[in-house]
């Protein structure tokens, strides 16, 4: 029969401050210099950059996500100038960051903080969290770090500490709620925001997915997982159910020109609101799917992408037509598609 994994036990409070001040210690002396944190001389930093980098975060990495939070608030310097922005620019100025509900979420959320709160986030997780787009994680997030409240900050960074630092033999995700009350047990009202952000460096950094760098690590005298010797046998996971595979066509269309042919999505659904490439319907088989235009086509290969929720094939074709399209240079399509069609695109270009 199958053991049942042992609860593991709330640390006592001479571990918890431990941990804590060795956690502390380490982040002032190692903490990453991140675009959306204080500048020195600030005590906190402005929500407005919290809420925009956790938003640009939830799907990216800091690297990949930097240079769109540096071209957002430069050019959307407050959230009431977001507020005031046209959809349209907001969309292609997302373009890359993938995922669009959260692009039009930030919209939403940007204008109903202008609207309801005077430009002005409110400062407290129940508030946050009325929000649109405003999941647990960002007004916990939020909190702790643009507010200074002791909030329990956990994304799957903080899962994976916790599940080193305290060997958690539950799999996830049946163990999410014990981590969150092992990282809640070390939530404190002292640095509420730097404890948030020194987990989330140590993750990044230190106890990082794979093999953690536990030499580096300045927790290594409480932590369970290192004691153990296989630190990076946590979390244990579930075995889990192959993404499923869906399958379409991409057409490629160019005027005399060179211009490419777009469309504009329909509002609900994948990718909604946002530019695309002529495409089939992902969930038919493609051979009864007709182009959008009557002229010959030339088959240049397929390209693959992969959704939170399923793998995409994407058969490209391309011609030379005409036709009742948003017509776009090849520089302005790139700019403007999501990477799928933009994968595509480049397939067409290169072929
Ligand atoms: Fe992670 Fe190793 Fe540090 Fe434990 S000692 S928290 S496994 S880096």
């Amino acid at each position: 029969m199958p053991s049942v994994p042992v609860q593991v036990p709330t640390p006592d409070a001479a571990d918890r401050t431990a941990v804590r001040t060795a956690l502390l210690d380490w982040y002032d002396a190692h903490g990453r210099t991140l675009a959306w944190r204080a500048d020195p001389g600030e005590t906190r930093p402005d929500p407005y950059r919290v809420w925009l980098s956790e938003i640009m975060l939830q799907q990216t990495t800091t690297p990949h996500a930097t240079p769109y939070f540096r071209a957002f608030t430069e050019r959307w310097p407050t959230v009431s100038d977001l507020a005031a922005a046209d959809d349209a620019d907001v969309m292609a100025a997302w373009a890359g960051l993938g995922y669009y509900a959260r692009a039009r979420n930030l919209l939403a959320c940007a204008r109903a903080v202008a609207r309801d709160h005077a430009g002005v986030f409110p400062d407290t997780e129940a508030a946050l969290l009325a929000l649109p787009g405003i999941g647990a994680y960002t007004a916990a997030a939020i909190a702790a770090i643009a507010f200074g409240r002791p909030a329990n900050v956990v994304d799957g960074n903080v899962e994976r500490v916790m599940a080193r630092l305290f060997a958690v033999e539950t799999p996830l995700p049946a163990a999410k709620p014990e981590l969150k009350r092992l990282a809640g047990s070390l939530v404190a009202d002292d640095r509420p925001g730097d404890w948030a952000q020194a987990l989330m460096d140590l993750g990044a950094t230190v106890c990082r997915p794979g093999r953690p760098l536990c030499e580096r690590c300045s927790l290594t005298g409480w932590c369970a997982g290192f004691q153990s010797g296989a630190p990076e046998r946590y979390p244990l996971r579930s075995p889990k159910a192959d993404r499923p595979r869906r399958h379409g066509l991409a057409w490629v269309l160019r005027d005399d020109a060179g211009r490419v042919a777009l469309v504009r999505r329909p509002e609900k659904g994948l990718l909604g609101g946002m530019l695309g490439l002529p495409t089939s319907d992902w969930s038919s088989p493609t051979d009864q799917a007709a182009p959008p235009a009557p002229v010959e086509w030339r088959d240049v290969g397929a390209i693959d992408h992969v959704f939170t929720h399923f793998a995409l094939t994407l058969e490209v074709r391309t011609a030379v037509g005409q036709g009742d399209f948003l017509w776009r240079t090849p520089d302005e399509a790139r700019a403007a598609l999501p990477t799928v069609f933009r994968k595509a695109l480049d397939r067409a270009l290169g072929a």
